[in-house]
């Protein structure tokens, strides 16, 4: 894993590692045969309106009765096996399933963003295969989003941006996710069609207190608007922050504070009495 010439002792610990890694893949394995996967959605606040228009789509993994394990552990898990074409398959078919399904509601003009993993993105097809499946749902191209993370796989192949350019110009709306938490954040910008920001929870967390954080976040807000993006705040726990991110001048909002990453059923109650 480590390269070159990488010399490295074989320790109990890495054998934890190995058995975790086999007992998730096997459990997500699984999951994708006997119907164990699930969608949960969170909405995203538009915050001068006090409406929402969006959600984001979270992947959950139910194991038996109880939920398995967090999609912070199994997705980088299901990366690294590759697994992660067939969940994403899996995502992109379920959220479009449920847009489908609000579509003679009130939620018809409902966007549901997605997130997508570097690895997806090398897939050449990919972009068509979204336009495809929405296609097929007989839905529009903007009814969906996608949320990039920036990590390393991503940025380095021209033909993942192909893949973003075909998903642009469809309409798919495309958010930066996380942002601000990678190196080249702002080099994403000019590379990439964005259509929105996504500020990464931990600057909100520590704005309150550090003016470093402050600064780096109204920063992030000016560079968004001046690039025409919405931004929006992630992790929006308190009254307190919600003030915070109104002032600095946010368009949108996510967090606990509005509401957790919920079944599709509880969202659609959630938003009739927001
Ligand atoms: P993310 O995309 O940054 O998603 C936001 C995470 O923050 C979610 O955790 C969400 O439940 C949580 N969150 C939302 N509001 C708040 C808040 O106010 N406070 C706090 N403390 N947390 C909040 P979750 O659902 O456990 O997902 C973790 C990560 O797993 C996601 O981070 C994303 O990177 C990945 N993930 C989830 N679903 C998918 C998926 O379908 N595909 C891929 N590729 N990755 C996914
Ligand atoms: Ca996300
Ligand atoms: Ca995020
Ligand atoms: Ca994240």
């Amino acid at each position: 894993e480590t390269g070159k010439n990488g010399v490295c002792f074989y320790t109990p610990d890495i054998n934890d590692r190995l058995v975790h890694y086999q007992e998730i893949t096997n459990l997500l394995r699984d999951a994708l045969n006997n119907d164990g996967l699930e969608l949960h959605f969170q909405p995203q606040i538009h915050l001068a309106e006090r409406t929402s228009n969006s959600c984001e789509a979270l992947i959950r993994c139910f194991h038996g009765q109880s939920r398995a394990v967090s999609p912070a552990v199994f997705i980088p898990v299901a990366e690294k096996s590759g697994l992660i074409n067939r969940i994403g398959e899996w995502v992109i078919e379920a959220a479009c399933k449920q847009l489908s399904a609000w579509q003679k509601t009130p939620l018809n003009n409902f966007r549901v963003d997605i997130n997508l993993s570097g690895r997806q993105l090398t897939n050449p097809h990919l972009a068509n295969h979204i336009l495809e499946t929405v296609k097929r749902y007989n839905l529009q191209p903007h009814q969906l989003g996608v949320e990039l993370t920036e990590n390393e796989v991503f940025g380095s192949d021209e033909s993942q941006t192909k893949q973003l350019e075909k998903l642009k110009q469809a309409g798919v709306h495309i958010s930066i996710d996380d942002f601000g938490t990678g190196y080249s954040s702002l080099v994403y910008l000019r590379k990439l069609p964005v259509s929105g920001i996504k500020i990464d929870r931990s600057f909100l967390q520590h704005a309150m207190q550090n003016n470093a954080d402050m600064a780096i976040m109204e920063a992030m807000i000016t560079v968004g608007h001046s690039l025409g993006l919405s931004v929006l705040v992630e992790g929006v726990e308190t009254e307190e922050q919600a003030q915070l991110v109104t002032k600095l001048g946010c368009d949108l909002a996510q967090g606990f504070l509005y509401a957790k990453p919920m079944p599709a059923q509880k969202m659609a109650e959630f938003l009739e009495s927001f």
